[in-house]
């Protein structure tokens, strides 16, 4: 057969008239059809997306949810229950089959205020992971309303649309995490002061986003200019999750605890009142107190709170969690064919330390580092096949200059 009566066995077009025609082999396949059966490909994979996520529900109940969270998280356990059903119900919520009944289920976006280092974030990243949908982390502090300096509202979903490698159909059903939300709250309880740049313009911002929204997205960030190509951004099935310190706000749930039991003597002051774990008498007027306008509260229904982190919640994030510090160090060293152990004495100490300082479970990490940097340097080329830290051993290694620093940074 000539050269030139190659054609191509799905569309017919003889070779000159494609710009590629790939060889198979009994069969040719031209550049045009790659690309519509790339597109069906694609098509098909969206909608088996979409069935994955039934599947998920399915296959996750919600103590099957926070079983998952078990493995990643030490305690919280009253965040890890009301997460899990509040993901839950949000993604029956996206699965809803169109009736008229009139019943619509109402979005379950949630708020967790603790301290910062008490696994906000982390919460919010194992729930993404274990549903396999793109999540975005934003920082509430860099948000300013439109025409100011700072990253407008909509650089959120900038932020998810990158995290899902721009599928529009993944980022409309992705997480959203805001972190120190507490940091927009309306500083003063005058609402009629000025405009404050960074309060209450960017709550009203962040408003119908949280609610669901069509959004001009600009795919890229930055600022919104006219001749700039949009993306359009559905909120409606996004799950937002806030989270915040609001240092602070355990005055406004005592006061508001004090004011209760003087009002009605009875119930609040039978129940002992747990003075060091406010938190957890928290409701949705004490945010408002603290300075969130209502209609945010509103829309961030689920509120819940991270306890802080003890001794022995520190102590088991070191070594308990799936991939946790200690199993890390444990494999980079057995890469080497280095067999690491480290006594409980050791675990005790950096426990302490991390305590003492000041420095959460953030900084469990950064001792850790301080304490086999050494190890890990000189180990890999020495004749030396095993290494037992020992809380003498972890002394050495930190000494005063290095923790000032560590705390320094933390
Ligand atoms: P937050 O968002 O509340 O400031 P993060 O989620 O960023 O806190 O947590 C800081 C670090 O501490 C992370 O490395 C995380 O893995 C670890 N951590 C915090 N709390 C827990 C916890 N309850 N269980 C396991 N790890 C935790």
């Amino acid at each position: 057969m000539a050269k030139e009566e190659l054609e191509c066995s799905f569309c017919g077009r003889k070779k000159p008239e494609t710009n590629l025609l790939i060889a198979g082999l009994d069969a040719h396949i031209c550049d045009r059809c790659i690309e519509q059966a790339h597109g069906i490909v694609l098509e098909e994979s969206k909608q088996s997306d979409s069935s994955d996520l039934s599947a998920e529900l399915k296959l996750r109940k919600p103590q099957q949810i926070k079983n998952f969270l078990d493995e990643y998280i030490i305690g919280q356990n009253v965040t890890k229950k009301v997460m899990s059903v509040a993901v839950y119900n949000h993604y029956k919520r996206l699965l809803q089959p169109v009736t008229n009944d009139d019943i619509e289920i109402q979005k379950s976006n949630i708020m967790m205020v603790g301290q910062t280092g008490t696994g906000k974030t982390l919460m919010a990243k194992t729930i993404a992971k274990m549903l396999n949908v793109p999540l975005a982390i934003v920082d509430a502090t860099v948000l300013t309303e439109a025409g100011y300096v700072g990253e407008d509202v909509e650089s959120i979903l900038t932020r998810l649309l990158q995290a899902a490698d721009y599928n529009l159909e993944k980022a409309e059903k992705g997480i959203v995490f805001i972190d120190e939300i507490d940091k927009i709250a309306r500083k003063s309880d005058n609402p009629s002061i000025t405009r404050d740049v960074s309060g209450e313009g960017v709550q009203q911002a962040l408003l119908k986003l949280l609610e669901g929204t069509v959004v001009n997205v600009p795919p890229k960030g930055g600022r919104k200019h006219p001749d700039q190509k949009f993306i359009e951004v559905n909120t409606e099935n996004i799950l937002f999750i806030a989270g915040g310190a609001f240092d602070g706000i355990d005055r406004v749930i005592s006061k508001r605890l004090n004011m209760q039991a003087v009002g009605y003597s009875a119930s609040i002051s039978e129940d002992v009142v747990d003075q060091d774990h406010l938190l957890q008498y928290i409701i949705p007027k004490d945010l408002k107190d603290f300075g969130l306008i209502p209609e945010i509260i509103g829309r961030l229904p689920v509120l819940t709170y991270m306890d802080p982190l003890d001794a022995e919640t520190l102590r088991a994030i070191l070594t308990q969690p799936k991939n946790a510090i200690i199993k890390q160090y444990k494999k980079l060293f057995t890469m080497d064919d280095i067999e690491f152990s480290i006594t409980d004495g050791a675990l005790d100490f950096i426990v302490n330390k991390a305590i003492e300082y000041k420095l959460g479970a953030r900084g469990l990490r950064s001792l850790c580092e301080e304490i086999l940097t050494d190890a890990m340097f000189e180990l890999p080329s020495s004749k030396e096949k095993t290494l037992n830290v020992t809380k003498a051993y972890a002394e050495e290694k930190l000494t005063k200059t290095t923790l000032k620093k560590l705390k320094a940074v933390s």
